[in-house]
């Protein structure tokens, strides 16, 4: 017989959590509730069940308008929300804090859109007044919209959309103000019409806490008028025959993500109806504040940093860290030993750099509770020990005093 005991016993046996940014843990709930047979598509439960989300996503997103849902990933969307609002040769504007701002771009590139950056870095939060001024600069109002990306997930740098829109008004400025809300929805706050979005764009692989394969564009009357003169936009990714369709084939073109439909209406369920928006960003909020607690209290010269220093630009769904030399051994070691599967880090350094191993990122997204996150910073605090990584005081003790409210 084989013997292929491993000599070095591994802890990871048991529960295992994935604490990457998207996709984030689905709960066993929503998993329960796609384990199904395939139902009708033309009447019955199936239709009543999706008709439903509508108004329950509307809530999520804090808006009275309009709510479609695309077959596709967050890059479906992207080119969705583009598609319908611009005209070929249109120049957007993309204030950018980070790698997903440039994925957007791309999208627009190859829309042929011209797409202007404005570079923020990936440290800090975009300068509203900075869009301000460039706008004010725009006297021919050449610039149709800007494209800001509410949470970018490489640097969990989080921006202020509202006043970005304040900056916009006081320009006097008519560009649309679209909003990637990809990793933000349903975990950092986002009030669609309260902050003056015309467009916001979501997945559900992330706050949501549904397999990837749906995404979602939410639209104001102002982003509808530009549709009229959009003119790269197809029959399939047209956000009109998706809105209030005339028969329920319409709502996807084609057939509907089954599945997904019942593991969405689940998580809705579960965010509007029993915990409520408003206590799902508020835990976020709390359990974020323990992750920041920790991560403070472990740093140290040469070991980690969060890479965003203002607290107020920290987002509470994700968190890139900074740990020269040491990031992707963490990584390995929290996997392997502790069974806490973290994110690489992402648009920080050249991919084949050695300088890529400095960072990791910790997903704080949706189906989190005080105890898993006490659990993947535990492994952390392992990890740094076990890997003599310099580190300050005890983090996983300021966490547990931000989760006790001390
Ligand atoms: C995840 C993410 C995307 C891309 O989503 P995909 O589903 O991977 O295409 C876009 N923007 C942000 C901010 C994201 O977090």
């Amino acid at each position: 017989m084989r013997d292929d005991t491993p000599t070095a016993p591994s802890l990871a046996h048991g529960p295992r959590t994935l604490a990457i940014p998207g996709p984030s843990i689905i709960p066993e709930r929503v998993l329960r509730a796609m384990h199904r047979p395939s139902p009708n598509i033309y009447t019955g439960p199936l239709v009543d069940l999706t008709h439903s989300l509508i108004p329950d996503l509307k809530a999520v997103a804090r808006t009275e308008h309009a709510a479609t849902i695309y077959i596709g990933n967050g890059h479906a969307v992207w080119e969705a929300c583009l598609a319908n609002t611009h005209a070929r040769g249109d120049l957007v504007l993309i204030p950018r804090t980070g790698t997903f701002a440039d994925g957007w771009g791309e999208i627009a590139e190859d829309l042929g859109l011209r797409v202007e950056y404005l570079d923020f870095g990936n440290r800090t939060a975009m300068d509203a007044a900075a869009i301000g001024q460039r706008l004010r600069d725009d006297t021919n109002h050449e610039i149709r919209s800007v494209l800001a990306v509410h949470v970018d997930t490489s640097s969990s740098v989080r921006s202020d959309i509202a006043a970005i829109r304040a900056e916009m008004d006081a320009a006097g400025h008519p560009a649309l103000l679209q909003a990637d809300c990809m990793a933000s929805l349903g975990c950092d706050r986002f009030e669609m019409d309260e902050w003056g979005a015309d467009v916001m764009i979501a997945g559900c692989q992330k706050g949501l806490m549904t397999p990837a394969g749906m995404a979602f564009v939410f639209y104001n009357d102002r982003a509808d008028r530009a549709r009229e003169r959009a003119d790269c936009v197809t029959g399939y990714w047209d956000w009109r025959p998706r809105t209030n369709p005339d028969y329920y084939f319409r709502y996807f073109y084609g057939t509907g993500p089954t599945h997904h439909l019942y593991g969405l209406r689940e998580a809705l369920d579960m965010i509007v109806h029993e915990e409520g928006i408003e206590n799902v960003w508020a835990r976020h909020a709390v359990l974020a504040g323990a992750l920041h607690a920790a991560f403070d209290t472990w740093e140290a010269p040469g070991g980690l940093e969060l890479n965003v220093r203002n607290p107020a630009d920290r987002s509470n769904a994700v968190t890139a860290v900074r740990l020269p030399d040491h990031g992707t051994r963490l990584r390995d070691w929290a996997e392997h030993q502790v069974g806490v599967t973290l994110g690489i880090g992402l648009g920080m350094a050249p991919r084949d750099s050695p300088e890529a191993d400095g960072f990791f990122r910790v997903g704080h997204m949706g189906h989190l509770s005080a105890h898993s996150m006490m659990g993947t910073l535990g492994a952390i605090q392992a990890a740094l020990v076990a890997l003599d990584v310099p580190h300050g005081g005890d983090g996983l003790a300021a966490a547990a005093r931000a989760i006790a409210g001390r």
